[in-house]
């Protein structure tokens, strides 16, 4: 079976609930081969096959039938292609025989083996017909307007003609489907065929007396449905067979989708625990918080269950508490992963694929296509467990860029729910991001969404540059940057962002959210008395030793070697320096399975050791290198005792250690120097840091110098501003913005679909 339709007017209209359910119905029949049969050039239809929304067709015919290509790969269809590529003169040869008729003129659309032309009718001329002829063309007139050169011969029946025999399909097999005159000659192959609803009068004129086509009374994918049951093209059973299970929506208004849950499991003595996480990640109890108010909600994540090495027999649970005390109503609806499933999606795959292509470390990224699947996999199975949770009209947020793929089939699964997606880590510009094999289909799930939230202006308008690369973008809302970020301050500063997007007929909120701290819980640290007896202990150990302390994972886009070479050379620039000041670096190790951190590890110690043997002196080291994790409470101990913090990554979503630096000295009353990457997200918001360019290794060092020898009247100052911004833009406000932003774009939703229904009812 066949199924050969027009898009605009036809398959890509009518209203919502049919065209669902068309494409339902084509999905649940494999069987079934889509053309899509178009007057668009290849390339503006394109931007179809990433909306995941939309049915992907078998083949397309397009430029009103002179170019016929196989719609997974896009390539042409031998021999029919070939033998439309012999009739066509060339457009050069077309444009200089047309040019004495000045009326016409060029219509700027992609178009191929054929000239496209908008003129008034009186244009057409007798004169006109004869040059096209002699070309050995046909002219095609329509919609009083559209002036088509083709190849003789040639247009949309009779390749889909020529591809229906190419492919060994029964005629009687075919329905077509159109709305314009330049669909005539589909049902002029004897095909059976539907006109549908709002057809141009001439195309009902000229099918009026075919027994084989069907006049419908709805319009688009409505009235292909229609068509389908006149015809009995399903069978004898028809549409209603494939009816499918309408999914029951769930009783969450919030959902959370979030690779993590909000809490750890632990075993001990046999019995499963659960407690609250013990490694520091700020956001997870502002998430919780939205839940405190006894608000019914859902957090979905992942957990591990594998029978292959699971031996207990313990039955999986999909729905556990997560602490109903503080959050009454809140359940972690889990997704069951083996494995080998979070090995490679998580630990793998998105860290080999993805993170370096995000941070623009494109080179270092390797990607496989059976980890894709995996990926793939493990996003439905989120997709499918958020849309069981989800009430109708709920609110969703997704995090992050392993869940990348979810707004497609969350979209596909409940058409009903807002869906905010927040990027956790940088977004690269279009050169960088579209170096990813999937880049249309994640660029597709993106758009899915209501409102996307990224931390700073650049990675929107980023986002924007990517999404413009893939489908076309109307661009509905901008705004200034300033006051809130820098704007040509640093690499990653931008005037203007672009605040909502409108693709097809949905538009989507950009927002700019950096990421807050909690700095009630650096308050506590400092509270404690282990902190302040640390403080203590390293302020005697240290003596008139100056402090510049590094913090970070260990990882290629921090930029820990640069930083180590550039602090070699300060010794070298500043030979005084040596005995007087000493490098701490704390550095968090990568999970064992991370193999490719490995080298860097290496070189990082060599580094280390060249530059303690050759400077060290006894009672003095110039760098102390722990590789490990210290526990929050110790790093705000260390925090509170720099003199200089030296953060310098090559590329950084936000980096939260700036935060926390400045929170800590801001609350001690310090003079530490916030020495910052100005390719670091933060580096956007952070008045006051001492900015640097870690890519330069000369300005690297000055920067280092220029802090350790600032006035503490000045670094006092800069502190003070920086504090002010860490302090009012923290995690809880963070929060609240992100879910009133979504909100905002919720309701102007409500409103445009209120104002559309309203036309239509008024219309009818
Ligand atoms: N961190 C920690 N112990 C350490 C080093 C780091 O608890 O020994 C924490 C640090 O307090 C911060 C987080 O790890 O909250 C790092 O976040 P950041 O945004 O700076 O970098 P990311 O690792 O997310 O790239």
């Amino acid at each position: 079976m066949i199924l050969a339709t027009d898009l605009d007017g036809t398959f890509l209209a009518g209203d919502p609930e049919n065209r669902l359910k068309l494409y339902q119905l084509i999905a649940t029949h494999p069987d079934m081969q889509l053309v899509f049969v178009t007057g668009r050039g290849l390339e503006s239809v394109l931007p179809l096959l990433v909306d995941p929304t939309l049915p992907s067709p078998d083949y397309i015919i397009c430029d009103v039938g002179c170019t016929v290509v196989d719609g997974h790969t896009q390539q042409p269809v031998p021999g029919i292609q070939a033998g439309i590529d012999r009739l066509w003169p060339g457009e050069r040869v077309v444009e200089a025989a047309l040019a004495t008729f000045t009326d016409l003129h060029r219509q700027e659309v992609p178009q191929e083996r054929r000239c496209s032309y908008t003129c008034d009718p009186e244009e057409v001329t007798q004169e006109m017909r004869q040059v096209v002829a002699d070309l050995g063309c046909d002219l095609l007139f329509s919609a009083d307007q559209y002036l088509d050169v083709l190849p003789r011969g040639i247009n949309k029946g009779k390749t889909l003609r020529e591809l229906v025999e190419h492919l060994g399909v029964d005629g009687e097999n075919v329905l077509v489907a159109g709305d314009t005159l330049n669909d005539l000659s589909m049902y002029e192959q004897g095909f059976i065929g539907v006109c549908v609803r709002e057809s141009e009068p001439a195309l009902l004129d000229a099918t009026e007396s075919r027994a084989r086509v069907y006049h419908a009374t709805l319009s688009g994918c409505g009235g292909i449905l229609e068509a389908i049951g006149h015809f009995g093209f399903l069978g004898p059973l028809g549409l209603a067979a494939e009816a499918r299970d309408i999914l029951k929506p769930g009783k969450s208004d919030l959902v959370i989708v979030y690779h993590r849950l909000p809490y750890e499991e632990v075993i001990e003595n046999d019995t499963l625990i659960r407690r609250r996480p013990s490694s520091p990640n700020g956001i997870i109890p502002t998430l919780l918080s939205f839940f405190a108010d006894g608000k019914e909600g859902s957090w979905v994540a992942w957990a591990v269950h594998d029978p292959t090495t699971d031996r207990s027999n313990r039955p999986f649970e999909t729905h556990t508490e997560v602490d109903t005390s503080r959050y009454a109503r809140l359940r972690a609806a889990r997704v069951a992963l083996t494995h080998q499933d979070v090995d490679i999606f998580y630990k793998k795959f998105s860290k080999e694929a993805f993170w370096p292509t995000l941070h623009t470390f494109w080179e270092r990224a390797s990607f496989r296509e059976d980890h894709w699947q995996v990926f793939l996999k493990v996003n439905r199975l989120f997709a499918e467990r958020t849309a069981a949770e989800a009430s109708e009209n709920a609110v969703v947020w997704i995090h992050d860029y392993n869940l990348w793929m979810v707004p497609a089939f969350l979209r596909e699964l409940r058409p009903d729910l807002t869906i905010a997606f927040f990027h956790h880590t940088y977004f690269p510009s279009a050169d960088v991001f579209n170096v990813l094999p999937w880049r249309r289909e994640i660029v597709g799930s993106l758009l899915q969404c209501d409102y996307i939230g990224f931390h700073i202006p650049r990675q929107a308008e980023n986002f924007v540059d990517v999404a413009r690369g893939v489908t076309p973008v109307e661009v509905t809302q901008r705004m200034g940057c300033a006051p809130r970020f820098l704007t040509y301050g640093c690499a990653v500063g931008l005037d203007e962002m672009t605040t909502e997007i409108r693709v097809n007929e949905r538009h989507i909120g950009l927002g700019a959210h950096p990421v807050g701290l909690d700095v009630s819980r650096v308050e506590q640290a400092l509270a404690e008395p282990s902190v302040q007896q640390r403080m203590e202990q390293l302020r005697q150990e240290l003596g008139t030793t100056r402090l510049v302390l590094s913090v970070e994972r260990l990882d290629y886009t921090k930029g820990i070697l640069e930083k180590l070479e550039a602090y070699e050379r300060l010794f070298q620039e500043h030979p005084e320096l040596v005995g007087k000041v000493t490098l701490i670096v704390v550095c968090v190790p990568a999970a064992a399975e991370m193999t490719v951190y490995g080298k860097l590890q290496t070189d990082i110690q060599q580094a280390v050791g060249r530059i303690n043997g050759q400077l060290a002196e006894v009672g003095w080291s110039p760098v102390q290198f722990f590789f490990r994790s210290l526990p929050f409470e110790e790093l705000v101990a260390y925090y509170a005792m720099a003199d200089v913090m030296w953060i310098t990554p090559l590329r950084d979503g936000l980096n939260l250690v700036a935060k926390e630096f400045v929170a800590t000295q801001g609350l001690t009353d310090g003079s530490g120097v916030l020495v910052l990457s100005e390719f670091a997200g933060a580096a956007a918001e952070l008045r006051g840091a001492l900015l640097t360019n870690p890519h330069d290794p000369r300005e690297l060092t000055a920067t280092c110098y220029l802090a350790l020898a600032m006035q503490r009247r000045e670094a006092r100052e800069r502190l003070r501003q920086a504090f002010s911004i860490v302090r009012h833009h923290d995690v809880t406000l963070w929060g609240k913005e992100f879910l009133q932003a979504v909100e905002a774009q919720r309701s102007a939703q409500r409103e445009r679909q209120g104002r559309k229904a309203r036309r239509i009812n008024s219309v009818a």
